[in-house]
């Protein structure tokens, strides 16, 4: 009898919206152009099977249509568990981008699908890397750069790094286990757990986290920028939402510092922006929503704490680029931290990261 069971369409769901879903599926993720581009295409299609000649412009679909062509897609995936989420691109020109997404995902179901239990592996390190290591109260990076990837590609270093300490706060996931109150402790834990141990014990060589963190790109999960940082996609931050904040935020500390962090002005998610110059204020904004925020108030100040708004303070590389200290190495090759591998030409850039790591410490002391 189960056989039987088909999910529930929307009422008028027809051929146009099945190969809507279907080009929108095979994507992952449309820009509104995108859309138009296919529903031009589907309706040309569908409307004049006698005429070769007919064309459907683009331009002639309005968002109405394609909202409504989301809308429709949404209701008739939603009972299978996927969902479609929209955010506008936090980097770039802020152009609003959907993604198909499935309600569920984590690392392993999504980014690292079709890959070894290594590489698996290698991506969590790599996201605790962003989020934790690198997106402290006072340096919100949540980027890494190709140097401090590379020094993530054993499940040994970072190992060693928790022992340090350097690691101690073990993100939601020791919080979780003192409360002990359900499913999500499980997936807190389970990226730093023992657990694993066995299966990733190998870690990746240089060169094989190298051509994995190329096919992630390819495949649009993280983004590499201009200064070499990677950080994470509006897709993989679509994807990967309902996990990120299971395991690296605490919904206990509502107000407090968090490390998956929201913009005061859209309430979607910040890894790009910038941030209060009170340095213990929480409040973050987009670059991209500056201009609407700003236009609404008579002042520029934080509408939390009242501190004048300089827009100098930085979420994302940003937080890294803007000091000083890359400015001049930048002008010698470029700034690399290469811990990992021995460079012995930029003995002054590897001071540099010395002088990072001792700041990571010290934060570690103010936790
Ligand atoms: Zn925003
Ligand atoms: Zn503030």
């Amino acid at each position: 009898m189960a056989d039987d069971w088909d999910p529930p369409l929307p009422a008028g769901y027809n051929d146009a919206n099945r190969a809507f879903l279907q080009a929108f599926m095979a994507r992952g993720t449309l820009s509104f152009r995108e859309g138009q581009k296919i529903l031009a295409a589907i309706k040309g299609a569908l409307e004049d099977n006698n005429n070769d000649d007919a064309v459907v412009p683009p331009q002639s679909i309005t968002m109405t249509d394609f909202e409504n062509f989301i809308r429709a897609a949404r209701e008739a995936v939603e009972p299978l568990d996927y969902d479609i989420r929209n955010m506008r691109d936090q980097v770039r020109d802020g152009e609003r981008v959907w993604a198909f997404i499935n309600a569920h995902s984590d690392p392993a179901t999504q980014m690292a699908t079709a890959r070894s239990p290594e590489e698996v592996a290698y991506v969590k390190r790599l996201l605790d890397a962003m989020f934790e290591q690198y997106n402290t109260p006072r340096m919100e990076v949540m980027a890494v750069d190709e140097g401090q990837a590379l020094r993530v590609s054993r499940p040994a270093a970072a190992a060693a790094r928790r022992e340090s300490g350097v690691h101690g706060n073990g993100g939601g996931g020791n919080d979780n286990n003192g409360r002990g109150d359900g499913d999500s402790d499980g997936e807190g834990g389970e990226g730093e757990g023992d657990g694993t141990a066995a299966a990733v014990g190998r870690g990746l060589k240089h060169s094989e986290v190298l051509s994995l963190l190329a096919s992630l790109v390819a495949e649009g999960w993280l983004d590499k920028s201009r200064d070499g940082f990677y950080s994470l996609t509006s897709r993989a931050l679509m994807e990967l939402w309902s996990w990120l904040m299971a395991t690296y935020n605490d919904p206990d500390s509502e107000g407090e510092w968090q490390r998956i962090k929201f913009c005061e002005a859209c309430k979607e998610i910040v890894t790009y922006g910038q941030r209060c110059n009170e340095p213990d204020c929480t409040v973050r904004l987009h670059d991209i929503c500056e201009d609407g925020f700003w236009r609404t108030r008579r002042e520029q100040k934080c509408p939390k704490c009242s501190t004048p708004w300089e827009g100098n303070h930085y979420v994302g590389e940003r937080a890294v680029t803007s000091r000083s200290g890359f400015q001049r190495g930048r002008g010698k090759k470029g700034r690399r931290s290469q811990v990992a591998e021995p460079v012995e030409e930029e003995e002054e850039v590897e001071e540099e990261e010395a002088e990072e790591g001792d700041e990571e410490e010290e934060e570690e002391d103010e936790d």
